[in-house]
């Protein structure tokens, strides 16, 4: 699609950036939650979860402009020519994306198509999935004693663009990799990581719906990455963890999935007060 220049005087509103976190309400920032809150417009991503979205305000104009791997939705110059019109008539535009915009999530490109068009623009970092889906799952990142390092990676290339990750170049023990869209690629991922050297019985994590009421944690070892996928996978979006670090999930879990979320009544509620909050009540008396 061509971008449509609008004329006049140039665009009246700003648009956000705004990172929506894994998915867990309570993950959101104050600056998310404030921008959320006000809105006139929010185009969010199909990764945002439903009870973010029930933080909308009921007058805001929402747009889903959904994109999961495999299904249909906006195209990215679709997105990015929307964000200008509705730059051009409204005043706080959302662009609510699942984890944090800058990574693994086009944010770059969108705010560069707000740049080429002289849009105002913020940007809101998040938790991103990796980080949602250590905490939820007990498995830190780095450990003193099992991982120095840490990649995070994505599996899917760029369609069209013939590049493949080299899985063999990411072997190193005590080093732990968290793959974001990995699931298709888990025989390469496989095949890869065991002929560059990591051995085959090292611990990896699958964490399917990180942060939310459904969460699941499906814990095995690299030699059965692609078995354990076919036999737990659903269409909801997982974090791949490799590495000695995901040994810890069976002490270090804590996370309930059904029993610790707030209702849905009780999320109002601390809406509520939260929007009493930045009226003027103190903060601190309400969290
Ligand atoms: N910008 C996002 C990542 C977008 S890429 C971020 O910072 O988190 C989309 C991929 O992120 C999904 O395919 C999945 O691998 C991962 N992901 C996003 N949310 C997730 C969640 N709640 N649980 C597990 N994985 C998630």
């Amino acid at each position: 699609m061509e971008l449509v220049p609008l004329t006049d005087n140039g665009a009246k509103g700003k648009v956000y950036i705004v990172g929506a976190g894994p998915g867990d309400p309570d993950l959101l920032t104050l600056k998310a939650w404030r921008l959320i809150k006000q809105a006139d417009v929010v185009l969010y991503d199909a990764l945002v979860s439903d009870e973010i979205m029930q933080l909308v305000n009921c007058n805001c104009e929402v747009i889903a402009v959904g994109k999961r791997s495999g299904k249909h939705s906006a195209a990215q110059e679709d997105i990015n020519q929307l964000l200008i019109t509705k730059a051009f008539h409204h005043k706080n535009v959302v662009r609510l994306k699942g984890g944090d915009p800058y990574i693994f999530g086009r944010g770059g490109e969108e705010v560069s198509t707000l740049v080429a068009a002289e849009i105002d623009f913020e940007v809101v970092p998040a938790v991103t999935a990796a980080a949602g889906a250590s905490a939820y799952a007990g498995i830190p990142l780095t450990h003193r004693e099992l991982a120095q390092s840490v990649t995070f990676i994505t599996g899917h290339c760029k369609a069209g663009a013939g590049e493949k990750v080299k899985w063999q170049e990411y072997a190193q023990s005590n080093h732990t990799l968290a793959i974001y869209m990995g699931k298709s690629q888990a025989p390469n991922i496989e095949a890869g990581l065991i002929e560059g050297g990591r051995l085959p019985q090292t611990p990896v994590a699958l964490v399917y719906s990180a942060t939310t009421t459904k969460q699941k944690v499906v814990i095995g070892t690299l030699e059965k990455l692609s078995e354990l996928i076919t036999e737990t996978d659903t269409a909801d979006p997982a974090m791949m963890i490799i590495g000695e670090v995901a040994s810890l999930h069976q002490d270090l879990n804590w996370f309930l999935p059904q029993q610790q979320r707030q209702s849905p009544h009780n999320i109002q509620n601390t809406s509520q007060k939260m929007a009493a909050a930045f009226n003027g009540d103190k903060l601190e008396q309400i969290l």
